[in-house]
């Protein structure tokens, strides 16, 4: 594939896990022309039925839109998949409720969307790049960052896999092995804050004329 950019050296690219970031990035650079491997701790979640923790839709803004569609994906996710959302219903304790509107001037709105589907339809979408390689089951356990270096437990096998990259993307969450290894190396900064709500996840079903349930 051509490099949009022609001056551009070729990488081999190893990406740390597969979730959403993961999987988009490795798109925009296999557009690039880089040979890129995807690797993931978890198993394909295309072959998972129910993923613990990742149920919660996504609210879809102007920003994930655009990340969408220059992959040519936004109309499957938006169009097709997505679920409008004007406005936020507040709830006050007396029962009675009102809502605030996303955008009361121009009436645009964001879109709710299936994190797991979103990750597949990422996932899937990589599989017509002949320069990404996708490695499931595949747990990053040890790095030499300086030399490029990683090692993975296979976890059904227990097997480990050592690889080199020219250049390793840590997308493996919130608690990010490579960024652990990367707080080792000289001079690396950074910094945490944790915000002082929690969420938590209501599941109401419609009433029975498919108004909300009292
Ligand atoms: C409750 C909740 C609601 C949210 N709602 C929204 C929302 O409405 N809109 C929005 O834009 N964002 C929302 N977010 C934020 C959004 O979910 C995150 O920004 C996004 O998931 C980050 O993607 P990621 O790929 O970096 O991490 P993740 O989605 O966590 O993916 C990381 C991947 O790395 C893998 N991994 C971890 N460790 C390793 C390892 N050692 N080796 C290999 N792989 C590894 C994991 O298995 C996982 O698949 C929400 C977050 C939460 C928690």
């Amino acid at each position: 594939m051509a490099l949009e950019n022609s001056h551009e050296k070729i990488l081999n690219i190893s990406i740390v896990g597969g979730g959403l970031v993961g999987s988009l990035e490795a798109l925009y650079l296999a557009r690039r022309g880089h040979n890129v491997t995807l690797y993931e701790y978890r198993e394909d979640i295309r072959k998972t039925p129910h993923v613990r923790g990742r149920s919660i839709n996504l609210a879809l803004s102007v920003r994930g839109r655009r990340a969408l569609r220059d992959i040519g994906l936004e109309d499957i996710m938006v169009k097709e998949h997505g679920i409008p959302m004007r406005s936020r219903m507040i709830h006050r304790p007396d029962g009675t409720t009102y809502s605030i509107p996303y955008d009361a001037r121009t009436n645009q709105c964001i879109y709710s969307v299936g994190r797991n589907y979103l990750n597949s339809v990422l996932l899937k979408e990589s599989e017509n790049y002949k320069n990404v390689q996708r490695h499931f089951n595949h747990k990053l356990i040890d790095t030499n960052l300086p030399n490029g270096e990683l090692t993975f437990m296979q976890t059904d096998t227990k097997d480990r896999v050592s690889v080199k990259a020219d250049l390793i993307i840590g997308a493996d969450g919130a608690f990010s092995t490579v960024r652990r290894a990367m707080l080792k190396q000289p001079l690396f900064d950074f910094s945490q804050q944790y915000i002082e709500h929690g969420y938590m996840e209501l599941c109401i079903p419609p009433g029975k004329d498919g108004g909300v349930s009292n």
